[in-house]
């Protein structure tokens, strides 16, 4: 479909329509200092001047959202306004005010610490994008902090965001990274040892920024008028179909978003993402995947792996536990929903919901990987059950394992290494694929066959399918550390390479295998690679 051509005078052209600040209440302090915000959803707040902007990288479809051409966003206007340095007509900058529970505690007031919203844009389609910047400067809400970004998180943020929504996974979108001229001090393993590392701004856009957590503060200090006013405005603008706000219809919208997390669960999985910092305050009301930090992607399938130093100990956001955690944080904003409908039963009732919505659509997801047509659950449960009981137990590279099934033969009677050849370049350790494993796997394929077999759909369909939800490339830890390094160096081409490649991660790219492969053993244990902190 062609788009309406744009002209050079676009970026100056955009079009906002401020719904968040127009229909709910400012701050009435505007001195930009730290502090405590009673009575408001948001402080208006100026980015900050930085030093020499220059950009790095745009994303030519999330430009699109905003009716911009690529040309629009090489222009030195582009790169002034989406670092902060430079405000359009009709922008209305502002940092939220929210709360959250992390790592399980309650944390009080958090908030748009570096994070600036310059307004809402509307496009030629009618559709409303707040424009947000990361790294932009403080806010009222920086606590101790600096409200600033580091290169190495705002590429990761960039990159993913954008690798994420063709992999057709919810998320926040990244228009562009920017590095601002400016350095920052980061102590990255938080041990003493700081260092002065280039800045950079993210441009993100999604329909709202909106988290469990901007519920949650107006619960926990009892401002309930203020909280149904936020209720009220959420479901009137992003959930209309819901109908007019009044008790039950908090409760339907209640079961929407259980229903959109648990999907955004089921994608998690389906991918191998780990978020890697689940707090409530970074839990999209959209069922959005939203602020990317120290997250990863599994390399060998490791339900227990976490990205995240900070949680090494606890993993209570490894893989595995993400669904759960999920629950857990949907029951804080239930918790904070209450006062809106005076009772618990329709909250509690979508929150027993939540396990079957995230239970049928991970079972499907299942049944998609393995290229099966139907789910049958007699027979398909132990069969997931035993393919994930054997994936840990020897180094399996989750990617490439389902990429590569899709190319197991399933026809009857060949021999177990003809069945099993295809998955021979899956391990990291092929010392560890003793003769009891191989068994087990030969077993397990021969069971896999069997049930393809009887799905009875030719083995080039079977692949098709497989393909289309299996990714071959995705944004591997350790080539995100490498695009770092070489922006470090002053050498900005791989990030573009990158975005490319990951704009068709279900395709073979036979001139970008280099992408497609297993972690190379340097990565094992390099930080940035299979370790990261909070600290961007
Ligand atoms: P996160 O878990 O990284 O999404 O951040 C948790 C809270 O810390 C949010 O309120 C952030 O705005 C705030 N925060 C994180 N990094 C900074 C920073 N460099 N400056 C100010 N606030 C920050
Ligand atoms: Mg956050």
């Amino acid at each position: 479909m062609s788009r309406p051509s744009t002209t050079a005078g676009t970026l100056a052209a955009l079009r906002f329509d401020n719904r968040f600040t127009r229909d709910l209440p400012a701050d009435p302090e505007t001195e930009n200092r730290r502090r405590q915000v009673f009575d408001a959803c948001y402080s208006r707040v100026l980015p900050v001047q930085t030093a020499r902007p220059r950009l790095v990288s745009t994303s030519r479809e999330a430009a699109t959202l905003l009716d911009l051409a690529e040309r629009d966003c090489r222009t030195e206007l582009f790169a002034r306004v989406f670092s902060g340095n430079q405000l359009l007509p009709g922008m209305d900058p502002h940092a939220a005010c929210y709360g959250g529970h992390q790592f399980g505690n309650w944390a009080g007031q958090l908030g748009d610490g570096r994070a600036i919203n310059l307004g809402e844009v509307v496009n030629n389609h009618g559709e409303h994008w707040m424009v947000q910047l990361k790294g932009a400067g403080p806010t009222p809400y920086s606590r101790n902090a600096d409200g600033r970004a580091v290169l190495r998180s705002s590429l990761r943020e960039f990159l993913c965001s954008e690798a994420m929504f063709h992999l057709g996974v919810p998320t926040t979108r990244a228009l562009s990274l920017i590095l601002t001229g400016d350095t920052v001090e980061r102590d990255m393993f938080y041990d003493g040892h700081p260092e002065e590392e280039p800045g950079a701004v993210v441009c993100r856009l999604a329909p709202s920024f909106v988290r469990f957590g901007n519920f949650e503060i107006l619960a926990a200090r009892g401002d309930f008028g203020l909280l149904r006013q936020l209720a009220d405005f959420c479901i009137r603008t992003f959930f209309p179909h819901l109908g007019e706000p009044a008790p039950e219809i908090y409760g339907r919208w209640f079961e929407e978003i259980c229903r959109a997390t648990a999907a955004l669960m089921v994608h998690w999985l389906r991918v191998g993402f780990v978020h890697g910092v689940m707090n409530t305050d970074n839990m999209s009301i959209h069922g959005l995947t939203i602020d990317y930090g120290p997250y990863g992607w599994l390399e060998n399938y490791d339900p227990t792996w976490t990205p995240n130093t900070t949680d090494a100990k606890g993993r209570r956001y490894c893989f595995g536990r993400q669904p759960a955690i999920a629950h857990w944080n949907l029951a804080r904003l239930a918790d904070a929903f209450v006062p809106l409908i005076g009772h618990v039963e329709p909250l509690e009732q979508s929150l027993r919901d939540f396990t079957g919505y995230f239970e049928d659509g991970w079972e499907a997801m299942m049944a998609q990987k393995l290229g099966l047509i139907a789910f049958e659950p007699d027979q398909d449960r132990p069969l997931f059950r035993e393919l994930l009981r054997l994936l840990p137990e020897v180094e399996t590279d989750m990617t490439l394992f389902f990429r590569q099934l899709a190319l197991v033969p399933v026809e009857a009677r060949i021999s177990p290494e003809r069945r099993s050849a295809p998955l021979e370049e899956v391990y990291y350790r092929p010392e560890q694929l003793n003769r009891a494993y191989r068994d087990r796997l030969d077993a397990w394929l021969e069971t896999y066959a069997e049930r393809v077999r009887r799905d009875g759909s030719p083995d080039a369909e079977r692949r098709q399918r497989m393909h289309a939800v299996n990714p071959k490339y995705v944004l591997r830890n350790y080539l995100a550390q490498l695009a770092i390094d070489k922006v470090m160096a002053g050498e900005y081409s791989l990030v573009d390479e990158l975005l490319e490649v990951l704009r068709h991660p279900y395709d073979d790219q036979p001139d970008k295998e280099m992408f497609a492969g297993k972690r190379p053993e340097w990565a094992r244990h390099r930080p940035g690679c299979s370790m990261l902190s909070c600290s961007s």
